[in-house]
Parts: structure tokens; sequence; C-alpha cells
């Protein structure tokens, strides 16, 4: 239900708060600029107890939400929430850019990658230590050492960095090196790990399970935000499709379709959507016509002698130009990077 306050003073908030609370629902309070709302979440089917509430003088108006993701839904925020990660901002006007190699293979790699990129203009270096692969023959990541290697490129030079997790005993040592999670496609409904970083403090990067439908992705955003944690970017990747053209298909629709329906920031991955580098410069383009928040790029100084996605990772020359390339189109849909 949607508790629509008519005051916002602190003791008033406090007041609705304790009260939802003592009738066993979770609290949410939503701050926007007009109006100051309360989502109280829990138990579906006794929810309507909750419009004895309309009987306090500083509450205005008590009603459900009607749509099943709730706190990630317009419903409860009309305006585009903005994601802070460090000093950089994802969302309402702001632009991000996460560039990086899908592996941190080595020191030297990622320092020279972090420099490359930064040059550039990205504001988030990203980087997997814990890698999903589907042999699992093939390279694992790093793991804890590749944590370290990645905040140092971060820290150097001046970029909060994202990074892969797992699992939820994983979620500990990832948020102490990282200033963001990243849940992999393959973990989009791993309800578990959804539960763990919804408890944690930084922000979460959710990637689209490449089979998920719109619906099932919102919802997935849901689980994170109902254990408190409100900071959570959308990231379209690709889906499967027929096609076997290319890795995936990018689903450029999701992004005006996922603005309808939520106000959570909304990031396109060119990369893995295509599986091919040759793509990723007119795919990056049209996430930005279509309105998106952001972009993650593979960026690797050697792609064809990467650990992992080489075939799809720009070398540094074509991140340059796709940087140059968007620019004028972020003025046009009056985005900054940043
Ligand atoms: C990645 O970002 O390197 C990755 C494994 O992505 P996805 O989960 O979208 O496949
Ligand atoms: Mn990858």
């Amino acid at each position: 239900m949607i508790i629509v306050m008519a005051s916002r003073k602190q003791e008033d908030v406090d007041h609705v708060v304790q009260k939802i609370e003592e009738m066993g629902y979770k609290a949410h309070v939503i701050l926007g600029v007009e109006r100051t709302v309360i989502a109280a979440i829990g138990d579906e089917r006794e929810k309507y107890r909750l419009t004895s509430l309309e009987a306090l003088p500083h509450v205005e108006r008590v009603f459900p939400i009607l749509k099943p993701f709730k706190l990630a839904g317009r419903e409860v925020r009309q305006e585009p929430s903005v994601v802070q990660c460090g000093p950089v901002k994802i969302g309402g006007g702001h632009f991000c850019v996460f560039a990086g190699p899908c592996s941190v293979e080595s020191r030297e790699q990622i320092l020279e990658t972090a420099a490359v990129v930064k040059a550039a203009g990205a504001q988030m270096l990203r980087g997997g230590a814990y890698k999903p692969r589907t042999s699992p023959y093939s390279f694992q990541g790093m793991e804890e050492e590749g944590l370290k290697l990645l905040q140092e490129a971060g820290q150097k030079y001046g970029l909060p960095v994202v990074t892969e997790v797992m699992t939820p005993e994983q979620v500990p040592l990832v948020e102490h090196y990282a200033d963001m999670f990243q849940i992999g496609a393959r973990n989009m409904q791993n309800y578990g790990l959804l539960k763990a970083v919804g408890k944690a403090r930084k922000p979460v990067f959710l990637k689209r399970g490449m089979m998920s439908t719109i619906n099932e992705f919102l919802m997935s955003a849901e689980y994170v935000m109902s254990e408190g944690n409100p900071n959570v970017v959308l990231c379209e990747r690709g889906i499967r499709t027929f096609e076997t053209e290319t890795r995936n298909t990018l689903d450029i629709q999701a992004v005006p379709i996922l603005r309808k329906y939520s106000h959570l920031p909304i990031v396109v991955d060119p990369c893995h959507a295509s599986g091919a580098w040759d793509l990723v410069l007119p795919m990056a383009r049209a996430a930005v016509a279509a309105g998106a928040d952001g972009i993650m790029v593979e960026v690797h100084p050697h792609p064809e002698v990467a650990f992992s996605d080489g075939q799809q990772s720009l070398k540094p020359g074509t991140f340059e130009q796709l940087m140059r390339e968007i620019r004028p189109l972020l003025d046009i849909m009056k985005m900054q990077l940043g």
C-alpha cells in the first residue's frame, strides 16, 4: 500500500513508520520533490488493514499499489531515481559510462585499461574477479587478488569500481573492495543472492537474465529493494532469440518500456548483447538515442589475448571513438556525462 503523507515533518513520518511496523509491514520512506510517500510492504492478503492510517491527521491518502513491482515501480515514485556511487551519479540526466575488461587478468592489464578509459571519459571501472563461465574449464577469475587489483586501479585513476558477486557468501568480501555490486545475467533470479545484496549498503548493478521478461527483471529489482537497498541500476544486456548471427539480441525496446514502468536508472550493455566488437559502437549510439542512462562496455588493451570475451571487447582507440561519437548524441538527449 502507498501512504501519502500530508506532512513532511520527520516526527510525523516516524510516527506513521512505527504504526506500519506495528501492523507487521516493512515501511520504505520515499522522499520525492513534491511529496513524501511511505510504501508499506508485506502480507498482501491483509493489506487493507493499512487504510485505517487515513485516520491520522498527517496522512493524506492510503491506496493499493497495483503493479506487482512496488518499490521499483512508478506508482511510489514518479521522478527518476539518481543512484550515487562515490562521486558518480547515474540517472536523472546523468549518463554513466562503465568501462573495463571482462576479467581482471593482471596488474598491468587493469592499470593500463583504467588509464585508457579514464582518459577517454569513462566514469566507472568494471572488471570481473569472479567469472560465471559456461565451462568449468574456462578462466574463473582472479578472485580476491582480482578485487584488490581492481580497487587499486580504480583508486589510482579516480574511478569507482563495479564487479560481479556470484554467491551470498562473497557479498562481504566484494563489498569490502568494490563500490558497486554487479549481479550477472545468470544470477538475476538467484533470490538468496538478491536478498544478500539487498541487505548490503553499496549500490547494485542488476543485469537482465538472458531468458527473462521485463516483468521478471523488475521483480528481481524488487527483491533487492524490499530488503532495504534502494540503489539499483537496471542493465539490458541482450536476450536469447532464434537469431544466431549475434551472441544475444539487444532488446532496445526494453529501455523505453523499463522507463515507463520504473524510476530506476537504465544502462545498456552492447558487448554481451552482440558478442561482436564491431556492433558495439552502433548499439551504443542506439542506447543513447533510446534514452538510456548509461552504457557498460568491455575494453581491453589487447583483446586478441583476453582471458574472456575478447571478441566483443573494444581496443583503446575504438573506445575513444565510441566516446567521441556519443557526446553529440548525449547533447541532443539533454544528458550530461557523469
Ligand atoms: C560480464 O559483465 O562480464 C558478464 C558476465 O555479463 P552477463 O552477466 O550479462 O553475461
Ligand atoms: Mn564479459
